[in-house]
């Protein structure tokens, strides 16, 4: 019963809160025809602000949704990493050294994984790794035995009678750092979709080349984003500042990724055949619209 497993993250101090089930069809309780997040959005008018621990809601609320799934507030006695891909678990593992967490783990219906950690005191971030979202504080996670859209049940991988893990200091500093290198922080000149998409793949290549690679990888990016700049979709100093991002994530030296973004840009500069509305190139990096 969603009921008895709501109660139980009550009683461990978890505020919880009803969420909107998937309903067959892939189509979503709330009734939307185009539902864009099925059985993933809270039930209540305001949300997470009504999470609670109170038994007496939760029997209420699931009283009247017995089907409801099951939100947890994260923040308050967790934290999670919620990892969407094979793509986000890797680059979890990656930054953790080639471990993952040891702590309460949950396989997600929707072929993801929750990796649940001690509260570290800040908030949500989105794209902390490709494929990786952080839920601190305001957010929620969907738990088990809650149904994903899919129709799978979300469930225990480990269960969270293990003692919750700190978040290490790789991912605080990522949670607590500058915004890694992703789409959330794409500030093109020209909103083009293509440029958009070539500067988020170029970077991602960059962010986990392997080791031996890397150097060649970021002048390769910085080659074919240095044509793009040329033909006026990208701006340079958005380029610049995301491969540096890149770079630095793939741990290479803030000199030498320096050194081959411009020396990259500069060449795929000279190699693109469009003229260029954007004249920065020579100076890089200077202001761009983008900056604030
Ligand atoms: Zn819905």
């Amino acid at each position: 019963m969603m009921v008895d497993a709501a109660l139980a993250y009550a009683r461990h101090g978890i505020p919880v809160l009803p969420v909107h089930s998937p309903a067959p069809g892939g189509s979503c309780s709330c009734g939307r025809a185009r539902c864009d997040r099925p059985g993933k959005h809270p039930r209540l008018r305001h949300g997470l602000t009504e999470a609670s621990v109170d038994p007496e809601r939760i029997e209420r609320w699931w009283g009247r949704w017995p089907e409801a799934n099951i939100g947890l507030h994260t923040g308050v006695t967790m934290d999670v990493a919620d990892v969407d891909s094979l793509q986000g678990r890797h680059a979890l593992r990656h930054l953790l050294g080639g471990e993952l967490p040891a702590g309460p783990q949950v396989r997600s219906g929707g072929g993801g994984w929750h990796f649940w950690f001690r509260p570290a005191g800040f908030g949500n971030r989105v794209h902390l790794l490709p494929g990786v979202d952080w839920r601190g504080q305001g957010g929620y996670v969907i738990a088990p035995p809650s149904r994903h859209a899919s129709g799978a049940r979300y469930r225990w991988v480990v269960r969270p009678d293990v003692e919750q893990p700190a978040a290490p200091a790789p991912l605080r500093e990522l949670i607590a750092g500058p915004t890694p290198p992703t789409q959330s922080t794409l500030c093109v000149a020209h909103p083009d979709r293509y440029a958009a998409a070539a500067l988020e793949a170029a970077t991602h290549r960059v962010a986990y080349a392997a080791v031996g690679t890397r150097n060649d990888t970021l002048n390769r990016a910085a080659f074919a984003l240095g044509r793009l700049v040329r033909a006026g979709l990208l701006d340079a100093a958005t380029v610049t500042r995301e491969l540096r991002a890149a770079g630095a994530w793939a741990g290479l030296g803030r000199a030498e990724t320096t050194r081959t973004i411009r020396s990259g840009l500069d060449a795929g500069w000279r190699a693109g055949h469009r003229p260029g509305s954007l004249g920065v190139i020579a100076g890089l990096p200077q202001d761009s619209q983008c900056d604030r």
